[in-house]
């Protein structure tokens, strides 16, 4: 009678007990269209730690949350400023984008973020 529904739930309620290995989405969108995801931050955090200390994905998150134009949200700007390190801190060591599963150039992100926030 519920064969389908009674798989269906059991497959949600076995979410709660998988592993961190196993709620790894990363590997499995990288694997997607390149062109959809290639150079598109999706905020993982797989780029950790940063050499400088700089939240990668906080950053990308902030600064694609600004209009290319006109004023920083006054929200986005107070997030931005509570960082602990901020974009302008970036050394471009390069270690950042080999760990990156979808190849964002995080170098020059970092480098807009500050040109983009100030600092
Ligand atoms: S830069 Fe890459 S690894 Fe870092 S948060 Fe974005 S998508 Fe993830
Ligand atoms: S390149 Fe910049 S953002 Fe990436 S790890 Fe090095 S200092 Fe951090």
């Amino acid at each position: 009678m519920c064969g389908k529904l009674c798989r269906e739930t059991e497959a949600a309620v076995a979410w709660c007990s998988a592993t961190a290995a196993e709620k790894d989405y990363a590997t499995a969108i990288s694997g997607l269209e390149k062109f959809t995801w290639h150079g598109h931050c999706m905020y993982c955090g797989h780029c950790a730690p940063c050499t400088a200390g700089i939240d990668i994905a906080a950053v990308n998150k902030f600064r694609n949350l600004c209009p290319d134009d006109g004023p920083i949200p006054e929200t986005v700007r107070e997030h931005y400023r509570g960082l602990t390190h901020h974009a302008s801190e970036c050394v471009a060591c390069g270690a950042c984008e080999n760990r990156c599963p979808f190849g964002v150039g995080i170098v020059e992100a970092m480098r807009r973020a500050a040109g983009r926030f100030g600092y």
